[in-house]
């Protein structure tokens, strides 16, 4: 039996105890993604169960008074999947349907992003399922708090650094930082990234995914002839990432001419205004009733006429039940986990290129990286000079990608999984087993 069959093999029997087969959800896409990889990774194929579990997982429960004076109890995640390159590096998402498949699948995709564009990070991911849309200010607040008091045993600037993610923001950002800080005694800026700028955040962080986004879309559209100028750009999610990404795009001269979000679904063939929707949905909390579009129905919006689709809301949104009407070219990954493996296939018999969210939006962590880097130093640099930074580690990773996808002729999901892997097995390998 190859290494490789010995590794499928494995995976089809160490689910972990934790989770059952039914369950199994995001984190059964990643194995998937895993065992697809795994025959391209030589002798570190060895090392490949590493990738199979989380290192560790944390599960809390988060009790907080509500201001009706009862107590509600919510369900906390923190994961780290791997910390072979470095301290653990992942956002923190609130959400109803947060699960802990979801949390650690979250995780991995993380230790892979990181790896991919070689920043000296692990993985990890966070969560709270909850619906914060239906807590005050001041219960969000409290279940921050605890919630950080209660992951306080793994995070640190050194050892597991959270950020903002669906549901999260610089605000939440500023109390888990406070949090830890006054728990361990000083104040610690580097212990989060995604802070306001006056707590050491960073210049150019709260858009650093969606212009990631927007570059390795730039990039991938002059390899495949498609100009940028004119194109139809179609976004599902318009908060931090497809937000920024769709009015990348349109000062770029493409079009926006269909958006969902999670209040509806709206469509313009002519285009949007998209600075005007961005401020809708600051105003309004989300697209509906934006003045520049008409409504169209939620599954109307996977068929609309477009050359490029970017998912960035939630995972699992294309599937086997809309991938074959997809009309784009090319399908941009600003969410993460946005494409079941069945709909990636089925893209990729259609032609359709697919950038997958491991490399297209890791400009958000890229940021944060230099946002670390910067609380360390305590020196501060140029929003000029950090989006120079940014847009050339993500110029040179996607360049690299696409080099693999050429070489080994697949898809550039694969070769990213080919160049992260490989970097974080090395790693590992060079390492050894402790003790
Ligand atoms: P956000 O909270 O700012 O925006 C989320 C968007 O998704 C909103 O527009 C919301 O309306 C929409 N949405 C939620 N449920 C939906 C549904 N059922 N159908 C359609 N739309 C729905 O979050 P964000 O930070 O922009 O994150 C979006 C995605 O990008 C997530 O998958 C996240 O993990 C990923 N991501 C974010 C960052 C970052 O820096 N913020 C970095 C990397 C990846």
């Amino acid at each position: 039996m190859s290494v490789y069959e010995q590794s499928a093999l494995a995976t089809k029997h160490a689910l972990p105890s934790y989770l059952n087969a039914d369950e199994i959800g995001p984190w059964g896409t990643y194995l998937q993604q895993v065992d697809r990889v795994t025959p391209y990774l030589g002798s570190l194929a060895r090392w490949v169960e590493t990738l199979k579990r989380p290192k560790r997982i944390l599960v809390v429960d988060v009790p907080i008074e509500m201001d009706d004076g009862t107590i509600a109890h919510f369900e906390g995640y923190r994961v780290q999947h791997n910390l072979s390159r470095g301290p653990g590096k992942g956002g923190v998402r609130f959400h109803q349907d947060v699960t802990l498949s979801e949390v650690m699948a979250l995780s991995a995709w993380m230790s892979i992003k990181n790896a991919a564009v070689n920043v000296p990070y692990g993985g990890a991911k966070g969560g709270i399922r909850v619906d914060p849309r239906k807590l005050s200010k001041g219960e969000l607040e409290r279940l921050t708090r605890r919630y950080t008091s209660e992951i306080g045993l793994l995070i640190g600037p050194t050892k597991d650094i959270p950020a903002p993610d669906v549901n999260t923001n610089a605000q939440i950002m500023s109390w888990m930082m406070d949090t830890y800080s006054m728990n361990t005694g000083a104040t610690a800026t580097g212990v989060v990234t995604g802070k306001p700028i006056d707590l050491g955040g960073s210049l150019g962080r709260v858009e650093a995914t969606g212009r990631g986004v927007f570059t390795v879309g730039v990039e991938a559209a002059k390899l495949i002839g498609l100009p940028v100028q004119g194109a139809r750009v179609a976004v599902q999610g318009f908060g931090n990432v497809g937000g920024t990404a769709g009015r990348l795009f349109v000062e770029a001269g493409a079009q926006l001419v269909a958006v969902q979000d999670h209040t509806g679904s709206i469509y313009n063939p002519l285009g949007m205004d998209a600075a005007a929707l961005q401020e809708h949905v600051r105003e309004h909390g989300g697209v509906k009733g934006f003045p520049g579009a008409e409504a169209i129905d939620t599954d109307a919006f996977w068929s609309v006429d477009c050359d490029i689709l970017i998912p960035a809301a939630l995972e699992g949104q294309i599937n086997k039940d809309n991938a074959e009407r997809i009309k784009a070219r090319m399908v941009i990954e600003g969410a993460n986990g946005p494409t079941t493996p069945e709909a990636d296939d089925i893209l990729h018999d259609k032609g359709v290129l697919v950038l997958p969210d491991v490399i297209a939006n890791a400009g958000g962590v890229t940021v944060s990286y230099f946002e670390w880097v910067q609380d360390f130093s305590s020196f501060f640099w140029s929003e000029d000079e950090i989006n120079a930074r940014l847009v050339r580690i993500m110029q040179e990773a996607f360049a690299a990608v696409w080099q693999v996808a050429q070489d080994n002729k697949v898809s550039l999901r694969t070769a990213t999984f080919i160049v992260a892997c490989k970097r974080i097995l090395h790693a590992r390998e060079a390492r050894g087993l402790y003790p």
